[in-house]
């Protein structure tokens, strides 16, 4: 059974309303998801009936950037209580933070000599709506004003670390991250550790420091076909204890290499993060 605990919503930078995300996940007979936007639960909260309706097991879920040792990474707390007052003022410091550099970079890209899309502000306010502003909509909305042909090329001109449209951004330190999903009851999973391009002694560096902190899990099934670098993962996650999640971080249906569901199975020697759910997915027990 397809399971996928990565994917994004219009509440953060995915383009599929939650609704149309479940729609997605019915297509897909993925039967149990985790929607982890960033930074918030909103697009989880407002899918919960619906994806009952559609008989898929929602598990709630985020994914929260933090600060470790300089680098930015990404935490997917999973299972986690919403309603959790720490972890929710956590997401909304965090939010408050984005749009503040949201509205620093519109600034800078204003102020750049032939620099002129007419009304940024208005049209990346209209973009997000009630989402969690990103780089991700300064990228798709560079696409749209044909500026750029697609969002690596928008990194690479405008929005990349030296470009005009950099901004740096404070996270949030990786420990305290994972304090508010543990203290929320979720397990704390390290996202897609292949983006970070660490040395393999810089990634057990910081995989002790987030179990350390009390994470539990890391992601081992990004991609769709098995390859070396799954079971090089899953060889990692169980050298430290660690339990193994997968998700195709899903944001939009174009982006054809990673769609929803699309996910090759867990390794069979891993431990499975569902197993820490507090309801476990009923038909991967069955299969198991
Ligand atoms: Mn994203
Ligand atoms: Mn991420
Ligand atoms: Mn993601």
């Amino acid at each position: 059974m397809k399971m996928d605990f990565h994917c994004h919503t219009t509440a953060s930078d995915g383009a599929l309303s939650p609704q149309q995300l479940i729609d997605l996940a019915h297509k897909y007979e993925v039967k149990c998801l985790a929607i982890t936007d960033h930074d918030t639960t909103a697009g989880y909260e407002s899918a919960l009936k619906y994806a009952a309706q559609n008989n898929i097991q929602l598990i709630s879920g985020v994914e929260i950037s933090c600060e470790w040792r300089g680098t930015t990474i990404h935490i997917v707390g999973l299972d986690v209580d919403v309603t959790h007052t720490m972890l929710q003022e956590g997401l909304a410091g965090i939010r408050v933070t984005r749009w503040k550099r949201a509205h620093e970079m519109i600034a800078k890209l204003n102020a750049r000599n032939g620099f002129n899309v007419e009304g940024l502000t208005s049209k990346i306010e209209n973009m997000v709506g009630e989402g969690v502003v990103g780089r991700g909509h300064f990228a798709q909305l560079l696409i749209e004003e044909r500026l750029v042909k697609d969002a690596g090329q928008a990194f690479d001109r405008y929005l990349k670390k030296g470009r005009v449209g950099y901004v740096t951004q404070e996270w949030p330190p990786l420990a305290t991250v994972v304090e508010w999903i543990t203290q929320a009851g979720g397990v704390a999973v390290i996202a897609h550790p292949k983006v970070y391009k660490m040395t393999s002694r810089k990634l057990n560096a910081l995989i002790e420091d987030f179990k350390h902190a009390g994470g539990q899990a890391i992601e081992v099934v990004n991609q769709p076909r098995h390859s070396a670098d799954i079971t090089g993962m899953a060889d990692r996650a169980n050298a430290h204890g660690l339990y193994a999640s997968i998700g195709s971080d899903f944001h939009r249906p174009e982006h054809n290499w990673r769609g929803l569901g699309w996910l090759a199975p867990l390794p069979d020697k891993v431990k499975p993060v569902w197993t820490l759910f507090k309801e476990p997915p009923l038909m991967a027990l069955n299969t198991v």
